[in-house]
């Protein structure tokens, strides 16, 4: 999954990874794509759900670790691992 936002000026990010996800079977049919911008405390995601496979884009607010994104087509809880700080 490409990056849906420019990232010429990567100092301006937080946050930004981008990670397969598995799924039950541990088989990684799902992806995430995850940034956050310095300043905001708004993470932007685009998922790709490794359940269902249906394809979301929306932003979330965490609150503590671990980090989770619900789907919003079959309800799973998604964690999403490590947020790698570039
Ligand atoms: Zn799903």
């Amino acid at each position: 999954m490409k990056l849906p936002v420019d990232i010429k000026d990567i100092k301006d990010f937080a946050y930004i990874t981008n990670r397969k996800l598995p799924n039950e079977q541990g088989e990684k049919s799902g992806e995430v794509v995850m940034w956050r911008r310095k300043g905001e405390d708004e993470f932007n995601y685009k998922l790709k759900c490794p359940h269902c496979g249906e394809e979301q884009e929306s932003s979330v607010v965490f609150k503590k670790r671990p980090y989770r994104v619900k789907c919003s087509n079959c309800g799973k809880s998604i964690m999403v691992e490590k947020l790698s700080k570039k």
